[in-house]
C-alpha cells in the first residue's frame, strides 16, 4: 500500500515530533514515523528525551535531591524527620507515570494537529520514497511518498568494546534510569553530563559512586573556573571523580565487577556492583538509508547538512542528534521548527551561537555562549564579572549559597559573549542570559534592568555590574 504526504518525518523525538507538529500547523499534510519501544513492549512517541533521557532523569534527580535535603539540609531549618528512607520502587513508579503522561500527550498533540503518527521503522529508499516496516508485524510493509522528508532518528549510546552492555551489571544510561534498588557501589565510565547526572542520583540515594573520566580536565567543554568550582563542591558531596583515567578492562563475577584503569600514577582497580558506561552518543542511522539515497555522512558518522539542515539531496532534511552540533533536545526542536517553516516556504533560521547547556547536578551548571578559554584562544578582548551566591540573600535563605554567576563581555562594545552559572536553579536563571544574548545585549543592558529582590537573578544583575567593577554587594577586584 502507498500513501502520499507533503511531509514525512522519520523519528518522533523532540526534533521529529516538534517538526511534524509545526509542519502540520503550516498547512502541510504530515506523517511522523517512529519505532521506539519501551521494555514493556509498548510503543511510545517522544524518543530518547521523553522515554529514556531528559524527563526520566530529571524525575529521578528531583526525587533524589529531596531525599538528600532531608539528610543534609532539613536540620539547618530545624526540621527533624528521623531516619528518612527511600522506597526506590515508589520513586520509579512516579517517574514512569510522568513519562507515560508526556508520551501520551504527544499522541494527543498529533491527533489535534492532524499529524498522522505511524508506529514503524522507516527507511529512505534511493528513489526518494520511504519504506515503513510495521512495529508489531515485520512482514507488513508500506510505502510513503512525500514532497519533503525529514530525517530525525536521534542517537544511541556509544558502547565500549572492553565493557559491552549486558543490561544487568554493565548498563547504558537507560539501564541506569531503571535500577530497582540503589547499588551499594556504583562505577561510571565517563564524567560528562550523563555520568554526573546519573552518578548524582544514585550517590544521593546512598551509592558509593566512582566516576572514571578519560580527560585530565574536568568538564573540558565548560568554562574552567566554573568547572573547578563545581568539582570542589562535588568532592564535598563525596562524588569520587577520577580524572585522566583510562579504563583498560572489566572482569565480571557474580559478586561484582572489577574495573581496571590506568592514570598518571599507574594501574588501579575498583570493585563495583553496577557499572554505567556513559562515554557519549552517536547517530542512530543503521539501516536508515538505502545505498544510493544520496544522503552523505560526515567523518564522525553524522548526517551531513548545511546551516538550514538541508542534506543537499532535493527536499531531504535532517535534524536533531543525527546532525552536527550539541546533542540537546531544545537544539533538535528548534531545528525542527526551522525546517518545518522552510518547507512551507517561510523565512527561518537558527542561532547556533546561543544554545544553552545545562547539567542538572546540585547545584546546577548552566551556560550559554563562549567560555573564557574559547575567548582567549580566539584572541577576543573581553572583560569578566563574577558574583558569588554566598552574597545573595535568596540563595542563603534557600540554604544553597554555593557557586557563582560569571559574565564575559566584549572589552570595547560591552556585548555579552558568554554567561556561566554554577548555582541553585541555574537551569532557570540561564534563560535571562539567552534572551539577552539573542538580542545582542550589553552588560550595561543587564545592569540597567531592574531585578526583583530577593531573587537568585540578582546574582546575574550583580555579575553584570562586576563586569565594570561596579558590583554593589561584593568587593570588586
Ligand atoms: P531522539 O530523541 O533519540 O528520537 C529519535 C526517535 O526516532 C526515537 O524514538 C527512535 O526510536 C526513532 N527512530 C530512529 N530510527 C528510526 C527509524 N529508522 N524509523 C522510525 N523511527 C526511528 N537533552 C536536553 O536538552 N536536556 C536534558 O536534560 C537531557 N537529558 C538527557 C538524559 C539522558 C539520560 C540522555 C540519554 C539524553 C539526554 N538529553 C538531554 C539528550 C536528548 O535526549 C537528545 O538530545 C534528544 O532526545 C535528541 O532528540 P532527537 O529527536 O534528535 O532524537
Ligand atoms: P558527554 O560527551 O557529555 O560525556 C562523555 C564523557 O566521557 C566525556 O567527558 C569524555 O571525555 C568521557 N569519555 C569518553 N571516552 C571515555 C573512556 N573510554 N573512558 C573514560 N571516559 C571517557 O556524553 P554523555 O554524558 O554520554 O551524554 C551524551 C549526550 O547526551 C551529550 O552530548 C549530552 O549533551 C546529552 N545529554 C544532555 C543532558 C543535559 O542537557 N542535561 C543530560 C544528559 C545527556
Amino acid at each position: 500500500m502507498s500513501q502520499s504526504f507533503d511531509v514525512v518525518v522519520i523519528g518522533a523525538g523532540p526534533a521529529g515530533y516538534v517538526c511534524a507538529i509545526r509542519a502540520a500547523q503550516n498547512g502541510l499534510k504530515t506523517a511522523c514515523v517512529d519505532n521506539w519501544k519501551n521494555p514493556d513492549g509498548k510503543h511510545a512517541f517522544g524518543g530518547t528525551c521523553l522515554n529514556a533521557g531528559c524527563i526520566p532523569s530529571k524525575a529521578l534527580l528531583e526525587s533524589s535531591e529531596m531525599f538528600r535535603k532531608t539528610q543534609h539540609e532539613f536540620t539547618a531549618h530545624g526540621i527533624k524527620v528521623g531516619n528518612a528512607q527511600m522506597d526506590v520502587s515508589v520513586m520509579q513508579a512516579r517517574k514512569s507515570k510522568i513519562v507515560s503522561s508526556l508520551t501520551g500527550g504527544i499522541a494527543a498533540l498529533f491527533k489535534s494537529n492532524n499529524v498522522t503518527g505511524i508506529r514503524g521503522t522507516a527507511r529512505l529508499l534511493k528513489n526518494g520514497s520511504v519504506e515503513v516496516t510495521d512495529s508489531d508485524d515485520p512482514k507488513k510493509k508500506d510505502i510513503l511518498e512525500a514532497k519533503h522528508i525529514v530525517l530525525a532518528p536521534g542517537s544511541e549510546p556509544v558502547e565500549l568494546k572492553i565493557a559491552p552492555f549486558d543490561r544487568e551489571q554493565v548498563v547504558d544510561s537507560w539501564g541506569a534510569l531503571e535500577f530497582a534498588a540503589t547499588p551499594k557501589r556504583l562505577g561510571v565510565v565517563g564524567g560528562g553530563v550523563i555520568g554526573l547526572e546519573l552518578g548524582s542520583v544514585w550517590q544521593r540515594l546512598g551509592s558509593q559512586v566512582t566516576i572514571l573520566e578519560a580527560m585530565d580536565n574536568f568538564l573540558f567543554m565548560a568554562d574552567q573556573q566554573i568547572a573547578q568550582a563545581a568539582a570542589r563542591e562535588f568532592k564535598k558531596q563525596q562524588l569520587d571523580i577520577r580524572l585522566g583515567a583510562k579504563v583498560t578492562g572489566v572482569d565480571k563475577s557474580k559478586s561484582g565487577i572489577s574495573v581496571h584503569y590506568e592514570d598518571k600514577d599507574g594501574k588501579h582497580d575498583i570493585e563495583v556492583d553496577k557499572l554505567i558506561v556513559a562515554v557519549g552518543r552517536r547517530p542512530a542511522i543503521q539501516n536508515l538509508l538505502e545505498d544510493g539515497s544520496g544522503v552523505k555522512l560526515d567523518q564522525r558518522g553524522f548526517i551531513q547538512v548545511d546551516e538550514e539542515c538541508h542534506t543537499g539531496v532535493k527536499n531531504i532534511w535532517a535534524i536533531g542528534d543525527c546532525v552536527r552540533g550539541p546533542m540537546l533536545a531544545h537544539k533538535g526542536s528548534e531545528e525542527g521548527v526551522m525546517v518545518a517553516d522552510l518547507m512551507a516556504g517561510k523565512v527561518a533560521e537558527m542561532n547556533y551561537d546561543v544554545i544553552p547547556s545545562i547539567i542538572y547536578t546540585w547545584p546546577e551548571i548552566a551556560w550559554v555562549g563562549k567560555t573564557e578559554e574559547e575567548l582567549k584562544k580566539q584572541g577576543v578582548k573581553y572583560k569578566s564579572g563574577g558574583f558569588p551566591f554566598a552574597a545573595n540573600g535568596r540563595a542563603k535563605a534557600m540554604e544553597a549559597a554555593a557557586g557563582m554567576v560569571k559574565i564575559l563581555a566584549q572589552a570595547d562594545t560591552d556585548e555579552i559573549l558568554g554567561v556561566h552559572i554554577f548555582g541553585p536553579m541555574a537551569s532557570e536563571m540561564i534563560a535571562e542570559a539567552v534572551i539577552a544574548m539573542e538580542f545582542r545585549a550589553s552588560a550595561e543592558d543587564i545592569q540597567r534592568t531592574i531585578h526583583a529582590h530577593p531573587t537568585l537573578s540578582e546574582a546575574m544583575h550583580e555579575a553584570s555590574l562586576a563586569v565594570d567593577k561596579r558590583a554593589i554587594h561584593a568587593i570588586n577586584r
